[in-house]
Formats: C-alpha cells, sequence, structure tokens
C-alpha cells in the first residue's frame, strides 16, 4: 500500500508533487473516513487557496461538510477542533519547508495530530479508491467561520497570569516569518500588555523576511533587533507557529533544548516535582536540571506527536522538542508556539531575564553528522550497531542510543534519505568529538564488511 502520509502530513512541492489532483483525492479519502463536519486552515503559503479548496472539494463530494477557519496557526487549527465538536481538521501547512512546498496535515477529533493508525485507514480508502459516493441530495457544504483565531489568543490569555506580566512591562521583538503566527501573536502580545516591535508580521507566502525554519543563520534581523532596541527578549516562530524559539536580552539566539529546560525548571518547580517528556535525541541538560528540582523526564522516539501521546498516556506535566516545540497539557497535547511564548513571558517577568535563567542550565557541546547507507542496509546496520555496543550502556528507543564517559552518541537511520545520522552530546568539545568519532568509526567498518 502506498504510504501517503509522512511524519508531517503529505507534503510536497507545489504542481509538481503537490497538485490539486492529489489534493482532491486526499480530500475524498480524508471526507469518506471522517464523515461528518471537518474544520480546514492554511498557512499563508501562496497555494493554500488551491489546495484548501481542492481538499474541501473532495470532503464535500465524500458527503462530509467543512467548516473553513480561513488564515491560522496549526496550534489555532487544533484548539478549534479539540473544542467545537467536529469529526477533525484539516490543515493546509508546509510548516518551515521552503515556499515552494506545501503539504495536507490531518487533526483527531480531540485536536492531537493524527495517529498513524487512522492515517493508515485513510491511505487504504486513498489507495483502493474506495471514496464515499453519496446522491446529489448528500453531498456536503462549506461554511466559512471567522475569529477563531480571537478566541484562540482568549484562551492562552486566561492560561497565564495576565496582570504579571503586563505589571513587568516588558518589551520583546517578535518575528512572524511571514507566516501564518502572524495573524495572531502580535494580538495575543498586546492582550498580554506586553510592548512589541513585529518582525515579518505580515503573512507573505514567499517568505520575503528569511526562510521560516527559525534557525540563528535565519535569525540575524531579530538578534540585532532584540539588541539594538535593548529589549528583554526576542521571539520567534517557525511558518506554521507550532515551534518557538528565542533571543535572550544580550541578542544571543537560545538554542530549544535551552529555552525548553527553562520552561520545564519552573514548571517542575511550581509543582513540586512532575514528569516531562522528550525524544532521545534533546540534550542532557533537560535530564540535569529537571531532576535537580525532583521532576523525571521520560524519553520517547522523535516525533512531536509520539512525545504528546506519551504525555496523555502517563499525565506528563510539560513536554516537547529540541527544535522549539513546546506541549502544555492543560492547554491541549500539541506544540503551540504562542501557548509558548506567553508562558515564557511570564517567566521571565516573574523570575528575571532569560539570560539569567539559562545560568542554572549546563551547557553541553554538539557533534553531529551523517554518513551515507542504502536504505536496504539499514536494518542490517542498526541491529550491528546494537550488538557491538551491547556490553555498554545503551537505549534503544530509537536507533542506539550510546553512553560514554561524559557523553552519548545517538545513531538513527534518516527515515528519508539514504543516510545514518550521529548525533554526539559531551560536557566538552573533545568529548563530545570523541564520541562522534567512535560511532562513526564503527559504522564505517560495519559498512565496509
Ligand atoms: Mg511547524
Amino acid at each position: 500500500m502506498t504510504r501517503l502520509f509522512g511524519t508531517n502530513g503529505v507534503r510536497g512541492v507545489v504542481n509538481r508533487d503537490m497538485t490539486p489532483q492529489l489534493a482532491l483525492d486526499v480530500g475524498l479519502a480524508i471526507g469518506t473516513f471522517m464523515m461528518g463536519r471537518v474544520a480546514i486552515a492554511t498557512d499563508p503559503r501562496t497555494s493554500g487557496d488551491m489546495l484548501r479548496s481542492a481538499v474541501s472539494a473532495g470532503m464535500v463530494s465524500a458527503g462530509s461538510s467543512v467548516v473553513d477557519l480561513g488564515m491560522l496557526p496549526t496550534p489555532a487549527l487544533q484548539y478549534y477542533v479539540k473544542n467545537s465538536g467536529v469529526k477533525g481538521g484539516v490543515m493546509i501547512t508546509a510548516s518551515h519547508n521552503p515556499p515552494e512546498f506545501n503539504g495536507i496535515k490531518c487533526v483527531d477529533h480531540d485536536g492531537t495530530e493524527m495517529p498513524r493508525k487512522k492515517e493508515e485507514v485513510i491511505e487504504r480508502i486513498y489507495t483502493e479508491r474506495s471514496f464515499n459516493a453519496p446522491d446529489w441530495r448528500n453531498v456536503g457544504t462549506i461554511s466559512r467561520l471567522d475569529g477563531i483565531g480571537a478566541s484562540y489568543i482568549n484562551a492562552i490569555r486566561r492560561s497565564v497570569d495576565r496582570n504579571l506580566i503586563a505589571e513587568a512591562k516588558l518589551n520583546v521583538v517578535l518575528d512572524c516569518a511571514n507566516g501564518a503566527g502572524s495573524v495572531t501573536s502580535p494580538y495575543l502580545l498586546d492582550a498580554l500588555g506586553v510592548r512589541a516591535v513585529t518582525l515579518n508580521g505580515n503573512p507573505q507566502g514567499t517568505f520575503p523576511g528569511h526562510p521560516s525554519e527559525p534557525t540563528p543563520g535565519n535569525l540575524k534581523d531579530l538578534m540585532s533587533v532584540v539588541k539594538a532596541t535593548g529589549a528583554d527578549l526576542g521571539i520567534a516562530h517557525d511558518g506554521d507557529a507550532d515551534r518557538t524559539v528565542f533571543v535572550d536580552g544580550n541578542g544571543d539566539f537560545v538554542y530549544g533544548d535551552q529555552s525548553l529546560t527553562v520552561l520545564a525548571s519552573q514548571m517542575v518547580q511550581d509543582n513540586g516535582g512532575g514528569i516531562v517528556v522528550t525524544p532521545v535525541s534533546t540534550s542532557s541538560c533537560l535530564e540535569a536540571v529537571v531532576k535537580r528540582h525532583n521532576g523525571q523526564v521520560i524519553y520517547t522516539k522523535v516525533g512531536a506527536p509520539i512525545v504528546a501521546r506519551k504525555m496523555m498516556e502517563i499525565k506528563a506535566l510539560f513536554g516537547g522538542e529540541e527544535n522549539g516545540g513546546m506541549i502544555f497539557p492543560e492547554h491541549q497535547y500539541c506544540r503551540d508556539a504562542a501557548m509558548s511564548m506567553a508562558k515564557m513571558l511570564e517567566i521571565v517577568a516573574k523570575k528575571g531575564p532569560l539570560s539569567e535563567l539559562l545560568k542554572e542550565v549546563p551547557r553541553y557541546c554538539l557533534d553531529k553528522r551523517k554518513l551515507e547507507c542504502p536504505d536496504d542496509r539499514k536494518e542490517w546496520l542498526i541491529e550491528q550497531v546494537e550488538a557491538h555496543f551491547s556490553d555498554q550502556k545503551t537505549d534503544l528507543t530509537d536507533g542506539v542510543k550510546i553512553f560514554f564517559d561524559g557523553g552519548w552518541s545517538l545513531v538513527r537511520p534518516s527515515g528519508t534519505e539514504p543516510i545514518f545520522r550521529v548525533y554526539s552530546e559531551g560536557k566538552d568539545e573533545a568529548t563530545a568529538k570523541r564520541c562522534g568519532d567512535e560511532c562513526e568509526k564503527v559504522l564505517r567498518d560495519l559498512l565496509s564488511e
């Protein structure tokens, strides 16, 4: 059977892989599966209208009805789905990918990302073309619903101590990357009483400001404006505003594991303990700080939906990824950029500058490399790596994570390319490099066998 949905839904280059024909068929399959009211939203990509129309036409043809919410961040659609009683949602987005890409992502009735099992059912309907085809009296309708961004912002405003944030009189610089966060985050800052300068705050599908992945290289303007204006904090979202990264008051980029750790630390302290969930690839700085405050870290495979589902299962306090994706269970079980922003503002208002809060977070050095490996040898190689390190402490949650003296390496096959990735972390640069060197040598020796 064709695997339609990747880790982030169906994605491709518009009018090459991601065509209206494909979108129509995916819409027919989703409409057949959901059989009820389905919400749909887009990010600002130039192909958003084209794909929303095609997916919607497919869904109504199959007998579902569509509630079109317009342009919204992915978590705003998810929040609406969770609270409105619709059967599910569809987000037209390619998140942080370049502007020529777009994608279709499904949301379950509870607002979480569609579990793989349900995606497989949709894939089967798609592959077999077993679409519902009701007679002319029973095709669905499309209705437009505005104002969902405002209720999403209100919900977040109510989840934090608004007065505490307003009284701190914070100055921030917000970079929306010309993405979907442009229609919500500046208004949320206003609602929280924060004085903000906004960069790239006009939704524009060509992403003229910078590529929509929030990396240090793409956020140079944000860093310099924070510095030039003496702001307390810089905030940046990715294209569909489910991830947030921060720049501290010195204008320095803060890596996702570091900000995740600052938030986790505060939440565990406020709660007198609790479980924090994160993928095995996250820096050890999280566990070091969470443990210090009597909390516990549970590791999962890489992927936000996996983290979210684990959090639901074990009633975790908080969870997130090293890329700026953070999940607040009392709000919803998915990554939410605006909620991450509001929570960080609350912490800074309460505890002081982010640069000070980062002082309790240990710094580790990272070593990243990749090695070519044909797809048909990947399974064999991972078994061999596991056997090679069987005398050492390992974690087999996702690939093989090997613990060395003063560091660790995570050896994982890529799901999309013929390569293996080796991420190593150490207390200093030499240790990280030593871990990486050892794993690379083992992989090379095995591959040359
Ligand atoms: Mg995203």
